[in-house]
């Protein structure tokens, strides 16, 4: 057996056993680990549909051509209007990526962030399947399943993630909503919100504003 048929074989082997049964896993950290909560704001009535913060991702995070970790959803509603609508991985609080990826490559790191270690990764597909949201792929060059990590590079160093940063309109805000004093828990205080799909319990953490039911699947 080559190297790809071995793969191939994993990920069946291994996603039968997943639908079969629960396996063990690292533990789903609490909403504040290591004192922060990182999250994102969305208004959706402030985004044109510009497309620069996919760009940007893809240019910080060397995403293959024909994947996304951000991708913006074009919406006609009844009546005509169009409107624009990002999304990417949720960076849940009750991530059901986790607990099925069984060699606890997909971990809740630092500030409630969802990561992947590609070292530990088999690529079985798990997570990919189980991530409601459609937020993961696999990445080739890598071998290993990728997705957005709120540039954990970046904010370790005090920076915005790629996508935030290059938005025109700032219908992106990103922070730490543990802190009472940051401007995306002052605007999830003040305004309303919605997140997608909150029937499955991830408890995601991208907060939109202005998000059309046709949007929050
Ligand atoms: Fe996992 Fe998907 Fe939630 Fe991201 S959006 S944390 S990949 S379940
Ligand atoms: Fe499988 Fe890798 Fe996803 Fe874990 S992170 S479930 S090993 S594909
Ligand atoms: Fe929307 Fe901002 Fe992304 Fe442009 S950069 S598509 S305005 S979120």
């Amino acid at each position: 057996m080559n190297s790809i048929s071995r793969r191939d074989f994993v990920r069946v082997a291994v996603s039968a056993l997943v639908a079969a049964t629960v396996l063990s896993a690292p533990e789903v950290a609490s909403r504040e680990v290591g004192g922060r909560r990182w999250a994102m704001f969305v208004d959706v009535s402030k985004c044109n549909g510009c497309m620069a913060c996919v760009v940007a991702c893809a240019a910080e995070n060397n995403v293959p051509v024909g994947v996304f970790r951000t991708w913006v959803e074009r919406h006609v509603l009844p009546g005509g209007r169009v409107v624009f609508v990002p999304k990417q991985c949720n960076h849940c609080e009750n991530p059901p990526c986790v607990k099925p990826c069984p060699t606890g490559a997909t971990y809740v790191a630092e500030g409630g962030l969802v990561l992947v270690d590609p070292s530990k990764c088999i690529g079985c597909g798990a997570c990919i399947i189980t991530c409601p949201y459609g937020a993961r792929y696999f990445n080739p060059l890598t071998g290993a399943a990728d997705k957005c990590t709120f540039c954990v590079h970046r904010i370790k160093l005090g920076r915005l993630p790629a996508c935030v940063e290059a938005c025109p309109t700032r219908a992106r805000v990103f922070g730490d909503l543990s802190d009472p004093n940051s401007e995306i828990r002052k605007i999830v205080d003040s305004i309303q919100t919605k997140v997608l799909k909150p029937e499955t319990g991830a408890e995601p953490q991208i907060y939109y504003h202005a998000l059309p039911e046709v949007a929050s699947r």
